[in-house]
């Protein structure tokens, strides 16, 4: 009967969709359950990177990231580029930074993640820090002008090869000039820290960077913690509230990752990651290479929610 045909087939018809959408849901719940993966440490051209935000975004997706955070030195530049590239193309681009601290006269890193970019006093304190290394060279430039040591500006700026310009590279240029026979007198003569052509670093400490980011709704990791000589560096960020460890690193060795486990465990410590890529130059590990569980992400996002912002 046409009928019982056109019932069996409708039938047979809803049976394969049902099947089709079980399969569906199945296959659905695969994908989600499917682990995902994030780097939240590299840098694009806004800083010392090689590629622009847009490039480093979209590498990230070659390489199968799921969310990425920019974190470029001291700038926020990259970001709104950053995060428009990830809508595009299934990325999502966590705001990031690594800001200079100094402790002790070194130069530690923070990372910050989840914090407002846009605020105004972020890029008021970005704008003054960055005009404050050129000005701090101007300064010392000036004084040795008048210890009779006289530099151009040009000479000092030429023997640094990327943005942390400091004493270093005066000292290199008072020997290129004759002034001293070596850069151990440039220091002692003139630009050590009882020098007379000794100007003081942009003295943003460890508490500011860390309260900075928790003003912005933000979060704080120490980066790197590896790469210091000791651990009183750690024990100091820890003190001032910082919220997580940058365990996961391509430069640290398996027994720093067990110790810096043990103390995240014994401080609450949230735990970061990422490859600290900057294209190929310095030969780190390259995108992706180094990637932690996205579950790192949801637990910064969780304590980003909760961050006191009048701290
Ligand atoms: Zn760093
Ligand atoms: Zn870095």
């Amino acid at each position: 009967m046409p009928g019982a045909a056109a019932g069996g087939l409708a039938t047979l018809v809803v049976e394969k969709l049902r099947r089709h959408l079980g399969y569906a849901r199945h296959r659905q719940g695969a994908l989600s359950s499917m682990p995902k993966f994030a780097d939240l440490h590299m840098h694009s051209t806004c800083s010392d990177g090689q590629r622009s935000p847009a490039e480093m975004v979209r590498a990230a997706a070659q390489v199968g990231l799921d969310a990425i955070s920019l974190t470029d030195h001291d700038e926020v530049g990259g970001l709104d580029e950053a995060i428009a590239e990830g809508r595009a193309c299934g990325v999502e681009v966590i705001p990031g930074i690594e800001l200079s601290v100094i402790m002790d006269g070194r130069d530690i890193h923070l990372l910050g993640y989840f914090f407002d970019h846009h605020d105004l006093e972020l890029r008021d304190f970005i704008r003054r820090f960055n005009e404050c290394r050129l000005q701090r060279v101007h300064a010392m430039v000036r004084r040795l002008a008048e210890l009779g040591a006289p530099l151009e500006v040009e000479a000092v700026l030429a023997k640094s090869t990327h943005g942390a310009i400091g004493r270093p590279h005066v000292a290199a240029a008072l020997l290129e000039a004759g002034h001293v026979a070596s850069v151990s007198e440039a220091f002692e003569r003139f630009i050590g820290n009882d020098g007379p052509a000794y100007v003081a670093k942009y003295p943003f400490t460890p508490e500011e960077g860390v309260q900075l980011i928790h003003r912005l709704g933000g979060v704080t990791s120490l980066a790197h913690p590896g790469l210091y000589p000791d651990d009183g560096i750690v024990e100091r960020f820890v003190t001032v509230g910082v919220d997580g460890l940058e365990i996961e690193h391509p430069k640290h060795t398996e027994s720093q990752r067990s110790r810096f486990y043990r103390i995240a465990r014994e401080h609450g410590l949230l735990v970061t990651g990422g490859s600290d890529c900057h294209g190929d130059r310095f030969g780190l590990q390259s995108l992706g290479g180094l990637k932690i569980p996205y579950a790192r992400v949801e637990a910064l996002r969780e304590r980003a929610a909760r961050v006191d912002t009048q701290s």
